[in-house]
């Protein structure tokens, strides 16, 4: 679906084009004039769309950027670097209402790796459906390490619920695992980026 949008209203500048829907299939650099070739498939539409630009700043995940696009030899070897967290999300209804709750809580106890698959946030949603009838909805973020599953996950989730506020977790109303593609907080490892920082200062050292 195309939109456009004014970004700064009487600056004279040009509309935005926004595709929505639409996914990048291709991109190719070095075209006529040094230009990007883009193709992009629109929902629904059976075939591709090829268009030319000066530049473009790719922002899906750089992980999965050679899907559609060649790597220069260095993108490949920073882009397969990256590491991602699984985070894993919990919407659940506690069997009683928390009215007088906080709107959420940080548990900075479990921000460490040692306390890896327990919660480390709480949202909570209070709402009034008529005169009398209170109900909350609870959302629980747990950062997973790379061998547990999402059940043992959850079963942990029961406990911290009960030890961290009091009340039971409840009826879980829905789970979703941010993993792989969808990974939470792209990231290159700091060891990485020093070794990558002395490396250009050796270099630079060397042609001074
Ligand atoms: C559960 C969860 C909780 C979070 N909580 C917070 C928070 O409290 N505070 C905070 O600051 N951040 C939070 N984050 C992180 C925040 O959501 C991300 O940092 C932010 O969304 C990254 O934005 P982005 O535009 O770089 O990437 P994304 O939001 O990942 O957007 C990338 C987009 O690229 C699209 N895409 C991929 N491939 C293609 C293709 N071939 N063609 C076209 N489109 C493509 C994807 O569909 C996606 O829409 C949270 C993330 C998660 C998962």
């Amino acid at each position: 679906m195309e939109k456009e949008i004014t970004t700064n209203p009487g600056s004279g500048k040009s509309p935005v084009q926004v595709r929505t829907s639409t996914k990048v299939v291709a991109v190719t650099r070095g075209g006529t004039g040094g230009g990007v070739q883009v193709s992009s498939t629109a929902s629904g539409a059976g075939s591709s769309v090829t268009e030319n630009f000066d530049r473009i700043i790719v922002t899906s995940p750089l992980q999965t950027a050679a899907s559609f696009m060649q790597l220069t030899p260095q993108e490949t070897k920073w882009f397969s670097q990256i590491k991602t967290v699984r985070y894993l999300v919990t919407l659940a209804e506690p069997p009683v209402s928390g009215r007088n709750s906080p709107a959420g809580a940080f548990f900075t106890q479990n921000m460490v790796p040692s306390r890896a698959n327990h919660a480390v946030a709480l949202g909570v949603q209070n709402r009034q459906f008529g005169a009398a009838t209170q109900r909350s909805l609870r959302t629980f973020y747990q950062i997973l390490d790379d061998a547990i599953t999402t059940a043992a996950a959850t079963e942990i989730l029961k406990q911290d619920a009960l030890e961290l506020t009091g009340v039971p977790l409840g009826e879980i109303k829905a789970q979703r695992n941010w993993e792989g593609d969808s990974a939470y907080f792209p990231h290159l490892s700091s060891v990485r980026m020093r070794s990558e920082r002395e490396r250009r200062e050796r270099e630079r050292l060397t042609r001074e």
